[in-house]
């Protein structure tokens, strides 16, 4: 069968089950080894049946047992750079793209120039702090997590995208023992009884999803140890929960009196990050 024909037919038994067409270039591109525009140039080719029969068993698990695509190909794309990733961490999410983005806009603003520590608590997979890194080289990245699995894929990640990081593992701020400029973090910050999607709860790891009952506890723990571990001007970047806008600015100011905060939109038009400006000089 010729490819074009091929990537038709699987296209259409994705939307028939109310699964994203989109699943089926992610899987071949990696079962052909290319690139979706080396894809492209093979539409007219036929594909092997051994090639068929990788697909399907690669797709069945999508389809029919409730797995995700990048655990399945055992990567993911984050700010341009494929991350590794597997059940043991938290698939990184669009929105965090944009929390990364704006980190960089805000170095720009405000600290161009400068070399700056910075910290990532929870990093699971390395993306926020690696990104970072890559993007960025007057960043020197700290990234932290409480889970010495995720710990392990970060480095993996870090190597193979060829950035110094320093991995710490521990509880929140725990394992930190300097001062840093800027603290990112997006902890777990689904409320522990919020009905999550099965394809999300039943295979990322649950320690990377809930964030107490009310959605808040790592920002709360953060907010309330942070002082410790800034530098008297230092920004604090969080990713939040679409609804959590005032309830951060709350703890934001209750911890940090005097600061600024800057509540931030995603694409969506959401509330999904606040930045915590500390001491002066943050006047655009
Ligand atoms: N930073 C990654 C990203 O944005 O894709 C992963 C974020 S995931 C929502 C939260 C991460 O926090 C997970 O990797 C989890 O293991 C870690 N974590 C959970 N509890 C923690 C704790 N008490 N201390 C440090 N890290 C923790
Ligand atoms: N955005 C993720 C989700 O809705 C949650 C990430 C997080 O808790 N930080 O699945």
């Amino acid at each position: 069968m010729k490819l074009a024909k091929f990537i038709k037919i699987k296209q259409e038994e994705a939307i028939t089950v109310l699964k994203e067409e989109s699943a089926v270039i992610f899987l071949l591109e990696d079962v052909l080894k290319c690139d979706a525009t080396t894809l492209f140039n093979k539409l007219n080719e036929e594909i092997s049946d051994e090639d068929i029969n990788k697909f399907n068993s690669l797709f069945d698990l999508y389809l029919n047992h409730n797995k995700p695509i990048q655990y399945l190909v055992g990567y993911t794309t984050f700010y341009g750079y494929d991350f590794i990733v597997n059940e043991d961490v938290l698939i990184p999410r669009f929105e965090t793209e944009e929390l990364v983005e704006n980190i960089l806009y805000r170095y720009d603003t405000f600290f161009k120039g400068q070399d700056l520590d910075v910290v990532d608590i929870g990093t699971g997979s390395g993306a926020i702090a690696i990104s970072l890194a890559k993007e960025e080289s007057h960043l020197h990245v700290t990234a932290t997590d409480i889970s010495s699995k995720a710990l392990a894929i970060a480095k993996e990640n870090a190597n193979k995208l060829g950035v110094d990081i320093t991995f710490l593992e521990g509880d929140m701020l725990e394992p930190l023992t300097k001062k840093y400029d800027i603290l990112v973090s997006n902890p777990p910050y689904i409320p522990e009884d919020e009905n999550v999607d099965s394809l999300v709860k039943d295979n990322e790891p649950n320690i990377a999803l809930f964030g107490g009952s009310d959605g808040l506890k790592f920002y709360r723990i953060i907010l309330e140890n942070a002082k410790n571990y800034l530098k008297d001007r230092a920004m604090i970047c969080f990713e939040h929960g679409y609804d959590k806008k005032k309830e951060i600015e709350d703890l934001a100011k209750i911890n940090f009196p005097t600061a600024k905060v800057e509540t931030i939109k995603d694409l969506e038009g959401k509330d999904r990050m606040t930045f915590i400006y500390i001491g002066g000089g943050f006047d655009e």
